[in-house]
């Protein structure tokens, strides 16, 4: 006798379809009504899982990928996992070009789900045929039929948001959305799911946000590039050296700049204040929250959303870490409150 179960065939029947989750404690002192869309609920922990299965999915399509076939890619962070959890499902050999700058665990996570993982010198300029970016160019172009995802560069990337993320949220807010508030590093997120929002209503103002250190908030003001701007940072997956061909900068409004240091200690608040354990990238997009509404953004009737990228659970040894904390200085200053310094 046949049984009904209720289950999913795999685990990539789960992606997207996040949930939109009311900010109470973290937002009781700002104006307007503050929600965030929560990433880290896709199976591979972010929103990278997105465009891992729609960027896959197009080249199954269009029929450059076969069984068997090899996916490459250059990261080690979000991107890297979701590309090898995808691959697994679906059968293909993936390969990822990572920087020595890469830390162990990250590495090993990566192996863990079937990845061939490339260590390549952090050290070396991006032309250097050691670079990853050159290993992983090589790699694509020797291995026939495969897959180079290029996110930074992918237009795909733009649409996997446009497709998910954009309805997904204007049919959460039934339309009322006002602002949309979220990081920008490759860009695909705020630009795919901006330019499906202002398509239904050109009235929602779309707001990136960038980090100090960042080219994108001063390229988007003035169309050029500006070396100056570009100084070492600690947050990942925030902002960018170069200009991602995956960002539409005319989709977006305006960006807002935060800091390593706020943004951590916002990232602990939103754990302590609302049981949201997330990535450093959403305590950036709440630490922006407050910034947008101390300068007057929101009225009472706004109705702003805010991406929450990722899991709180890859950065236990970052901000998660009183040690690490401590070491960049961030318990130093003056508004932190005592009760979280700590004895060293
Ligand atoms: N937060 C995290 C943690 C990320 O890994 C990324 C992706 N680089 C982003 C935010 C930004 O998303 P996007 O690349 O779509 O701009």
């Amino acid at each position: 006798m046949e049984h009904k179960i209720n289950a999913y065939n795999n685990i990539l029947e789960l992606i997207g379809d996040t949930p939109l989750v009311k900010l109470n404690r973290i937002a009781a002192s700002l104006t307007g009504n503050f929600y965030a869309k929560v990433e880290a609920f896709n199976p591979g922990h972010s929103s990278k899982d997105r465009i891992a299965a729609y960027i896959i999915e197009e080249a199954e399509r269009t029929g450059i990928l076969a069984e068997g076939s090899t996916i490459v890619e250059t990261t080690s962070g979000n991107t890297g996992f979701s590309i090898a959890m995808v691959s697994i499902i679906k059968g293909y050999e993936c390969i990822l070009a990572v920087s020595s700058k890469s830390s162990k665990d990250k590495i090993d996570m990566l192996r863990s789900m079937g990845a061939k993982v490339y260590v390549c010198p952090a050290h070396v300029s991006a032309d250097d045929p050691r670079s990853y970016y050159e290993v992983a160019k090589r790699l694509h172009s020797e291995v026939k039929g495969s897959v180079y995802i290029n996110q930074y560069f992918n237009k795909l990337n733009i649409e996997a948001h446009y497709k998910s993320t954009g309805p997904e949220i204007w049919k959460q807010t039934n339309g009322n959305i006002t602002h949309l508030v979220a990081c920008s590093g490759t860009g695909g997120t705020i630009s795919g799911t901006g330019r499906y929002l202002k398509e239904k209503n050109p009235n929602i103002k779309i707001i990136g946000v960038d980090a100090f250190g960042s080219v994108l908030k001063k390229f988007h003001e003035t169309r050029e590039f500006d070396n100056d701007e570009i100084y070492p940072y600690r947050i990942e997956g925030l902002g960018k050296n170069l200009i991602p061909a995956a960002t539409d900068f005319d989709v977006i409004d305006k960006f807002i700049k935060v800091t390593d240091e706020e943004s951590a200690h916002t990232a602990r608040e939103l754990c302590k204040s609302e049981g949201l354990f997330v990535g450093y990238t959403s305590g950036a997009v709440t630490q922006a929250l407050k910034q947008l509404d101390a300068a007057g953004e929101f009225t009472k009737d706004s109705n702003v959303v805010a991406i929450f990228p990722d899991h709180g659970s890859r950065y236990m040894s970052k901000i998660y870490s009183d040690q690490w904390m401590n070491d960049q200085g961030f318990f130093d200053s003056k508004n932190v409150v005592e009760a979280e310094k700590i004895q060293v």
